[in-house]
């Protein structure tokens, strides 16, 4: 099914405000997973609707929770989204650390128990709006381990994101922004609903043995993904897990906290403002100048292009926002029937 940007996140809206969710909230949440559906990151967009529903219907996500600021210290802010809207409280907290920064020159803010923050680049992107440059490290909790460190078979962290952006004011910031994992645990769902392979590397099934079938995630005997990079990835991930986890959410994936279907998310966020160095334009003057210097690479055979961080999700939005977001059949069928779960027709569309 091919849909419009506009139509589908009134769509997402209507679901979220019909489970509970104040418009305002259920606009900021809908806006932010079709955000990630045009940046091509179908498994952070409406995607998690079905899972949305299911949790708030099961009191593991609170609709119209705000993040509540725990401790206050000079340039550290531990915020608590108290299970709230990752999308919303995640917001909020980095609100709290662009304000902080601004004073400081420099925030750390442990954002804790936020539900699914879904694309952390969307936070990123709000700092960099600011004129702020930031690092997010992520960790994702509630749930049972799904990747396994390098050089062991059994899952024991999960797809644990990574991000960093830099501003670039009056055109789109450089973001870095991935899992840890050889790919996201959702592109995995992605690939099993559409009832096809995943890139070699990135799976090995029970017995540890390397498979491109997406099965092994979600039929058991279960198998697990590994990490990007190989031991590089690992030691990524686990800082990850050790910052998001242990320093800000104080919730590693450790087996004494609880584990169920839940998705938690613990960010440790580093917010610096430029102009507490050398200033923004001065900065903006050698990042600008290194792009330029990138750009000038000689493409790689295979290659068109050399491009730099966030560009290809430019790129895939001024796409589908000229001909819209492409909905597997069966994404939509799980969509359809969450809205239906709470009373909304997706035939409407
Ligand atoms: P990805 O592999 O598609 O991209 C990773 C990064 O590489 C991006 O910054 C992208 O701009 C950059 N990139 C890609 N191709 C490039 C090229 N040719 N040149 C230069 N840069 C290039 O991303 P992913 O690892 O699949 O992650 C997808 C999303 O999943 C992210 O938004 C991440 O935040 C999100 N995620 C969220 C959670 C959560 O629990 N909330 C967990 C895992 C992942």
């Amino acid at each position: 099914m091919l849909i419009s940007a506009a139509k589908l996140t009134q769509f997402a809206a209507d679901v979220f405000t019909a489970v509970g969710a104040s418009e305002t909230n259920a606009r900021l949440v809908a806006e932010h997973l079709v955000e990630a559906n045009l940046k091509g990151h179908d498994s952070h967009g409406v995607g998690m609707i079905p899972t949305y529903v299911n949790n708030i219907l099961n009191k593991l996500l609170t609709p119209s929770a705000s993040a509540r600021i725990v401790r206050d210290k000079g340039a550290v802010l531990v915020v608590d989204g108290q299970q709230g809207f990752g999308q919303v409280v995640g917001r909020e907290a980095t609100a709290l650390g662009i304000e902080r920064a601004r004073q400081m020159g420099v925030a750390c803010v442990g954002s804790r128990n936020n539900h699914h923050l879904g694309r952390i680049g969307a936070y990123g992107e709000q700092c960099a709006a600011a004129g702020m440059v930031s690092v997010h490290f992520v960790n994702v909790v509630g749930h049972n381990p799904a990747v396994s460190p390098w050089g062991g078979r059994e899952p024991r962290m999960t797809t644990n994101p990574f991000c960093v952006v830099v501003p670039r004011p009056g055109t789109w910031p450089i973001v870095l922004d991935m899992a840890t994992s050889a790919v996201a645990l959702g592109k995995v769902r992605v690939a099993y609903n559409k009832g096809v392979d995943v890139p070699d590397g990135a799976l090995v099934d029970h017995e540890g043995v390397p498979t491109n079938s997406p099965k092994v995630m979600f039929e058991k005997p279960l198998g697990s993904l590994g990490p990007f990079g190989q031991h590089k990835g690992y030691g990524l991930a686990v800082m990850c897990e050790l910052l998001g986890g242990g320093l800000a959410g104080e919730w590693t994936a450790q087996p004494e906290h609880p584990r169920g279907h839940n998705i938690v998310n613990h960010m440790f966020m580093v917010i610096v403002d430029p102009e507490a160095f050398g200033g923004l334009s001065a900065f903006r003057y050698e990042v600008d100048e290194m792009v330029k210097y990138l750009y000038s690479t000689t493409p790689a055979k295979g290659f068109d292009k050399v491009r730099i961080p966030g560009e290809p999700e430019q790129e895939t939005m001024a796409a589908r926002r000229a001909d819209g977001i492409e909905i597997d059949t069966s994404s939509w069928q799980s969509i359809a029937k969450a809205a239906a779960r709470v009373g909304i027709n997706a035939d409407q569309l």
